[in-house]
């Protein structure tokens, strides 16, 4: 902030010196930004915003990949697209095949969360019940006669999920659950690495292991287990098109404005990610009515949380000629936490230095008096996609600009509206919507240099733009 207000105070310095009495167009009040933010500043609305993530993450819920919930939520997205005034296109793709499950104990018939193993076995859609047997961490010695053809209950820790399944089916278990040794609210995803099981084994929370083992030590406790296998399922990216219009236009260049859809198992994912996407959308709202030299699509990826599925699949399906034309891909991930520590908007860049992306959204913070960017390595979103066919590409996210963590609840069912703040997807918004039309709004047209003093070429362009869609 401080820098910025230097700055135009030399600015300012210099245009008087320069061309007294003449009163210079300084676009710029100290942090407000130029005519053209504003007209992103003044119309992204964090109401709609709000409504978004509301209905993607409390009427919708978790949107895991493949699942109708998902699908809903891409639906949800192209309705509002159309509405906004675009043709919408859907890119289907198949997801690769995996298990799926449900464990109910005896306790009251209660349904436990959980994960299925990577490499664990089917019941092939049937119930498969047995007594839960107390099986220490796992090791060969920790079993007793009793888990013969029954489940073997089996703390994490201390050696691999392959070792301790191995010691249970060399016991003769029919089946394995591996709880937790650290709070957490979801189960992990055990690995068995590249083995297959030849019984089922899920993991539960350590909460929920603890509390069988105190139940199991008044009474016997039984489990059901059901696991399949879920194949043949589809995702979805929902992609909307604004093409260049407005004033003849040379330009070929392509902007992506994106962010993921989809969430983890068990988390209604407000703020990962229906916040990018609430972002997004209403980027792609006040973008619309207004003349642009560059394409802009809107691209809104699914099954994310399962590898940048669908961010790959799009990218890959670009023709040579796209992939050329594309500038930059403006990714949304996690852009409205209200964790009071994530006080910085990461520009996360594969390779860690500048680009297209980080240049514009670094020059609107700028503009707009917002010191909160920082310019970090990472990947871990869909930024990945674009960066690996030589896109430049960024990931917008929230973190704590000290350790770059980020907010606690990540990923699991805590990630829920109430600790999204409203003010930050504004912030936010306003700044990468003003970096992203600096990036493709048209130039000054011919004729009227930029910058000269009274031209009023801002209110060329002011005047000429229907206002968005309501
Ligand atoms: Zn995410």
């Amino acid at each position: 902030m401080k820098k910025i207000i230097s700055r135009i105070a030399v600015l300012a310095l210099f245009a008087s010196i320069l061309q007294p009495g003449i009163a210079f167009a300084l676009p710029n009040k100290a942090g407000n930004g130029s005519a053209f933010d504003k007209k992103i500043t003044e119309r992204f609305d964090s109401d709609r915003a709000m409504e978004h993530i509301s209905h993607l993450s409390e009427n919708i819920g978790p949107r895991v990949a493949g699942t109708e919930q998902e699908l809903e939520a891409a639906e949800y997205i192209q309705e509002e697209l159309q509405n906004y005034g675009y043709e919408t296109k859907t890119e289907e793709f198949g997801i690769a095949d995996r298990l799926e499950g449900e464990l109910t104990t005896s306790l009251n018939n209660e349904e436990l969360a959980i994960r299925v193993a990577t490499g664990s076995a089917s019941t092939k859609g049937e119930d498969f019940t047995g007594k839960i047997v107390n099986s220490g961490i796992g090791l060969p010695g920790d079993f007793s006669k009793d888990v013969e053809g029954n489940i073997a209950l089996i703390e994490r820790g201390e050696m691999s999920f392959w070792e301790k399944t191995e010691n249970a089916m060399n016991a003769g278990a029919a089946g394995v659950i591996i709880y937790d040794n650290t709070e957490d609210l979801v189960p992990v995803t055990p690995s068995l690495g590249d083995n297959e099981a030849s019984i089922p084994v899920v993991a539960i929370t350590m909460e929920d292991g603890q509390k069988l083992k105190e139940e199991m030590a008044n009474e016997e406790v039984n489990a059901t287990l059901n696991i399949a296998e879920i194949s043949d399922q589809q995702s979805q990216n929902v992609i909307a098109v604004k093409e260049p219009k407005g004033k003849p236009t040379n330009d070929d260049d392509i902007v992506y404005v994106t962010a993921h859809y989809d969430s983890v198992p068990y988390s209604p994912g407000a703020s990962d990610n229906a916040s990018g996407t609430s972002v997004a959308l209403e980027l792609a709202r006040i973008l619309q009515p207004f003349p642009t030299d560059k394409e802009v699509r809107f691209v809104f990826f699914g099954a994310e949380e399962i590898g940048l599925v669908g961010s790959q699949q799009y990218v890959s399906g670009l023709s040579a000629q796209d992939v050329e034309n594309s500038l930059a891909a403006f990714n949304m991930d996690m852009v409205g936490t209200g964790w009071d520590q994530a006080t910085a908007l990461y520009v996360n860049v594969m390779d860690g230095s500048p680009n297209t992306v980080w240049q514009a959204a670094e020059a609107a913070g700028e503009r707009l008096g917002n010191d909160s960017l920082k310019l970090y390595e990472r990947g871990a979103s869909d930024h990945v996609s674009f960066y690996e066919a030589g896109i430049d590409a960024a990931n917008f996210i929230l973190r704590d600009p000290e350790t770059a963590s980020l907010e606690p609840w990540y990923h699991t069912p805590l990630d829920t509206i109430d600790k999204i703040s409203q003010e930050r997807i504004q912030t936010n918004g306003e700044l990468i919507g003003a970096a992203v039309y600096d990036t493709v709004r048209q130039d000054v047209p011919r004729g009227k240099p930029k910058n000269t003093p009274n031209s009023n070429t801002d209110d060329y362009l002011l005047n000429e733009d229907p206002a968005p869609v309501q």
